[in-house]
């Protein structure tokens, strides 16, 4: 019989300590130090963590500013720069370049989309493309940062050292009461009526027991996959890219306020600057080019000389079919994998975590919570899924297998219906919490040539002259603000230039 009074949670147990273990850590310490909770964290040096996830996206700022992080400190930490928006090469044709800036573009008139009433006046003069009125993308071309006084804020995110931010937030939560036990889990131990991990074991004979336990174990998905089997969704049929090869270079300048995301013949490289380094990486499909093809094509497209060995990586598109199960929720790679064409997986953990404080259980675990959970972040993982689709499916391609491939291979339905209806009129709906708003869909699809048949037609009721004035006034203004800011490396290096790797355990380990 359920015990209607079952208590709250006493003990937390976070099993791993990469970027999702210790983003997990740092907000436990800061919301349940109440002090009727105990948390632990348990890594294990020996098998080292993922060590890539450099490029983030705008909500970041809100989970640093709930951790109370000085955005300087932080900078100076993690060597971060700013990011406003992802550039596109050869998605489309092979030759051509879009930017897909955070903040959307231009302004609503009179309840209008602005892109309803660009693709009506697009072809007047003084208009101009699309990315003319985003002002990060403005910004970003111009390798300007900054805010901008008596404008609206940019929209904005970070790339920075993914193993430098967790021993960043490693800091935060042990100072916040949290406990780090070093060691490999070599096995669980379950309540054999429930079923719920009681506690895991550590080589050497250890047992940690716990309440609740989160799952941060990586790509092998510890507990939620191998102790308490919920399946692993595979999604690979509309996301082939498999494997990736990643490797360092110096820092270029100039320090680029952007990522740029080429594609290749199997895939595509990322370009990420951070202030003491570059990161590169190439994903690709390995059933389309060979481990060394790849390799050789990341080291024939870099900006600068390589600091390390090219390092390889291999995963699998999908995700948990649920991600929290009985008294064990996952985090991060442990509950699944989505390649990091839009800098999602950072964001993930972010909403996983946010979720679960959200809908906190007691100790009787009750399906309710439980349920919502998976709802809500099953919808997340979805979401962010079709709009990665949506780049590879969008083209003009066919210049090799892989391209041909994803250009006419069967997409989700729920894609479909989201292209037939843009196809149509250029409407793009949110459905529930989806995380890429309508001016993400508009600038990929219009960026990668999903050109629509017409437009909205409530925009021939306005008066077309006065609103190309107005049209064009926003254009000149977003060019205007976007010169006067500061250039980006000279705002990073007086806003918070970074400090070295502290003198602690390396983070990474490879
Ligand atoms: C090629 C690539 C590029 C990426 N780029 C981005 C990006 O630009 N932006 C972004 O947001 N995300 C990106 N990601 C995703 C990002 O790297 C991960 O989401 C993030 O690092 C979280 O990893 P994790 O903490 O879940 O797992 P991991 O980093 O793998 O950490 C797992 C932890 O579990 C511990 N562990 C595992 N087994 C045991 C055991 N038996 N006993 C004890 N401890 C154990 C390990 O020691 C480690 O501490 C990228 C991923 C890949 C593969």
């Amino acid at each position: 019989m359920t015990d209607p009074n079952p208590g709250p949670i006493r003990k937390v147990v976070i099993v791993g300590g990469g970027t999702a273990g210790w983003m997990a850590a740092a907000a436990a310490a800061r919301y349940l130090d109440d002090g009727q909770r105990q948390v632990v964290l348990i890594e294990s040096d020996a098998i080292g963590t993922v060590g890539v996830g450099e490029a983030t996206i705008p909500p970041i700022l809100g989970f640093n500013a709930l951790l109370g992080i000085d955005e300087r400190d932080f900078l100076r930490a993690t060597g971060a720069t700013f990011k406003l928006g992802i550039e596109f090469v050869g998605w489309d044709t092979g030759d051509d370049r879009y930017m897909h800036a955070f903040g959307g573009h231009g302004r609503d008139i009179q309840g209008l989309a602005f892109h309803q009433l660009w693709l009506k006046l697009r072809d007047r003069p003084g208009i101009g493309a699309l990315e003319e009125y985003a002002p990060s993308a403005v910004a970003a071309y111009l390798h300007k940062f900054g805010q901008p006084g008596g404008q609206p804020p940019l929209a904005y995110a970070y790339h920075f050292d993914a193993g430098l931010y967790a021993a960043f937030l490693r800091r935060r939560a042990e100072a916040g009461g949290v406990t780090r036990i070093e060691g490999r889990i070599t096995g669980t131990d379950r309540d054999p009526l429930t079923g719920h991990v009681r506690a895991v074991r550590l080589e050497g004979g250890q047992s940690v027991d716990g309440d609740l336990f989160i799952d941060c174990s990586g790509f092998r998905s510890l507990l939620l996959g191998e102790t308490m089997g919920v399946a692993f969704e595979d999604w690979s049929h509309w996301l082939p890219c498999d494997r990736a090869v990643a490797v360092p270079t110096e820092p270029s300048t100039p320090l680029l306020p952007y990522t740029r995301a080429t594609a290749r013949t199997a895939g595509w490289q990322w370009r990420i600057p951070l202030q003491h380094r570059t990161g590169n990486g190439h994903v690709y499909s390995s059933a389309h080019i060979s481990d060394d093809e790849a390799t050789a094509t990341l080291l024939a497209n870099l900006d600068s000389k390589p600091t390390a060995e090219p390092r390889q990586l291999r995963f699998k598109a999908g995700r948990r079919e649920r991600l929290w199960e009985g008294n064990v929720v996952a985090l991060g790679l442990a509950g699944g994998f989505l390649e990091p064409l839009e800098s999602t997986s950072i964001h993930l953990i972010q909403t996983g975590i946010s979720k679960l404080f959200a809908l906190f259980p007691d100790r009787g675990f009750s399906a309710v919570e439980r349920d919502e959970y998976n709802r809500l972040m099953g919808d997340a993982y979805t979401s962010v899924r079709d709009f990665i689709i949506l780049h590879y499916h969008a083209t003009r391609r066919d210049d090799s297998a892989f391209w041909r491939h994803v250009r006419t291979m069967p997409i989700p339905d729920s894609l479909t219906r989201k292209l037939t209806l843009f196809r149509k009129n250029a409407r793009i709906f949110r459905y529930d919490d989806e995380l890429f708003g309508i001016s993400s869909w508009v600038q990929v699809l219009l960026g990668q040539d999903v050109v629509p048949v017409g437009y909205d037609p409530i925009v021939d009721a306005l008066d077309a002259d006065r609103v190309a004035d107005a049209v064009r006034q926003i254009r000149g203004a977003t060019l205007r603000t976007a010169q006067a800011l500061p250039g980006h490396g000279d705002f990073v290096a007086t806003h918070g230039r970074f400090e070295g790797v502290p003198p602690m355990r390396s983070p990474v380990r490879t």
